[in-house]
């Protein structure tokens, strides 16, 4: 069979699913099999695909069409422009979530130097790195001295995103540690510049209603945000100030809706409270600054 015939039955196999973007994802998954990139797929349509690669083809194309992620099935996500390896035991990295990464980028570079004084690092810690995709982009991109601290509360995850901190070259610049939120860190003395999170922020019975790519393949652990999908948020607003220094600033992903909510938990023990949209104008980012 050609590529363009295995093409042409990938995409029938998809639209017969009902998948989203039968061509795209297709596409997508004969690319990682083949190692190549869209570009030979077009000039190289008439190319025979070798037995045992299209038997790998069509039984991704299986999985793809049973509702499993693309992410999962390749085992890559593009975050930041960067490429991140991701695991069942890892959500994949949003698009949205570069908002977030952003904010803190221009945070940074805002202080350099200057919040933490010449030649002092600046410590930023992100709570529940998942595949590690904030804390690596962080690394990467802030180009002053800085240090890292990641944790997660599952250990595979953390497996993940130690090995994309390696991938991406930025391993020396992160701690990884498995912690329940700030459980394992050092009260009263560890104290940090800047607190990133993309807490999970789906309410319990939501998590049903979603669409089954994410339900039935992301892990839950990375997803339920408890009851009303706010105890990350209620936990966090409470403890961060205790790891802050006077004047750092906590950095928080916002489900949809839920913005305005975090805002007002911040109240009390932050300032400077800010509400930054994301791309589809929903309320994304929530920041403040310590009093
Ligand atoms: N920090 C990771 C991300 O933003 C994981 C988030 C999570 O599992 N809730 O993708």
């Amino acid at each position: 069979m050609t590529i363009k015939g295995a093409l042409s039955e990938g995409i029938r196999i998809l639209k017969e699913a009902d998948i989203e973007a039968p061509a795209v994802d297709a596409g997508a998954v004969m690319c990682h099999v083949l190692g190549c990139d869209r570009v030979y797929l077009y000039t190289k349509g008439d190319m025979e695909v070798p037995e045992d690669i299209l038997g790998e083809f069509f039984r991704m194309v299986g999985m793809r069409a049973k509702g499993m992620p693309l992410s999962y099935i390749t085992g890559r996500k593009e975050f930041m422009s960067l490429s991140f390896k991701v695991t069942p035991d890892t959500l994949i990295p949003r698009p949205e979530t570069e908002i977030l990464v952003e904010s803190v980028i221009e945070q940074a570079k805002k202080w350099q130097g200057f919040h933490t004084g010449e030649g002092m690092d600046l410590r930023i810690l992100d709570i529940g790195t998942g595949s590690g995709c904030i804390a690596v982009s962080l690394a990467y991109y802030i180009k002053a001295k800085c240090r890292i601290t990641a944790v997660d509360i599952s250990e595979k995850a953390l497996e993940v995103a130690e090995e994309n901190a390696l991938q991406n070259g930025v391993r020396q610049k992160i701690e990884f540690r498995e912690s329940d939120l700030f459980s394992c860190l050092d009260r009263g003395r560890e104290k940090y510049d800047i607190i990133v999170s993309n807490p999970p922020y789906i309410a319990e019975d939501e998590i049903q209603r979603l669409q089954r790519e994410v339900r039935d393949y992301e892990p839950a652990l990375a997803l339920n945000g408890g009851r009303d999908g706010l105890d990350f948020y209620k936990r966090i607003t409470a403890e961060a100030p205790e790891f802050l220094k006077p004047g750092g600033m906590l950095f928080l992903e916002a489900g949809y809706g839920q913005a305005h909510i975090i805002a007002e938990m911040m109240r009390k023990k932050f300032n400077d409270i800010r509400i930054i949209p994301d791309l589809s104008h929903i309320d994304r980012v929530v920041t403040g600054k310590r009093l």
